[in-house]
């Protein structure tokens, strides 16, 4: 290798130069190691498909949810209107708002299911109880 500072050629396993006695960096610094752990760009173009918005999941969640229990279907409701914020937000490119109401969905949707569910088996229970009480008293 060459000095830096003066040109002098040394031996390429020097530290220092022979001439000037300028320190020799040697020039083998692996050039992958800081080109390869490149994070992922954090603010992507709205591109490619938006989050699972559960929009069906929802729709399905309200539809039960006030056959079987109207509270179900409201918070089947509040299901719906967080899914179609996924899309909105998405489009405007907002993937954090579009995730976050994807998971908003998500988390009203098995709500509503769950309340769905419930209000379906006490219905269940409530009937199961009357007639058989209806056939008790004969
Ligand atoms: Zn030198």
């Amino acid at each position: 290798m060459f000095c830096p500072k003066c040109g002098a050629q040394n031996s390429d396993t020097a530290s220092f130069c022979v001439s000037c006695g300028a320190p020799l960096k040697p020039s083998a610094q692996p050039i992958g190691d800081t080109y390869s752990s490149t994070p992922p760009p954090q603010n992507r173009p709205a591109s490619g498909a938006p989050p699972k918005n559960w929009m069906t999941e929802a729709i399905l969640a309200t539809v039960f949810g006030f056959l079987f229990s109207c509270l179900g279907g409201i918070f089947g409701i509040v299901a719906i209107v967080s899914a179609s914020n996924v899309n909105k937000r998405f489009q405007q490119g907002d993937i954090d708002g579009a995730a976050k109401a994807a998971s908003q969905a998500k988390t009203w949707t098995i709500v509503a299911a769950v309340i769905t569910v419930i209000g379906f088996i006490i219905t269940f229970f409530v009937y199961g109880v009357a007639s058989l009480a209806a056939i008790m008293g004969g």
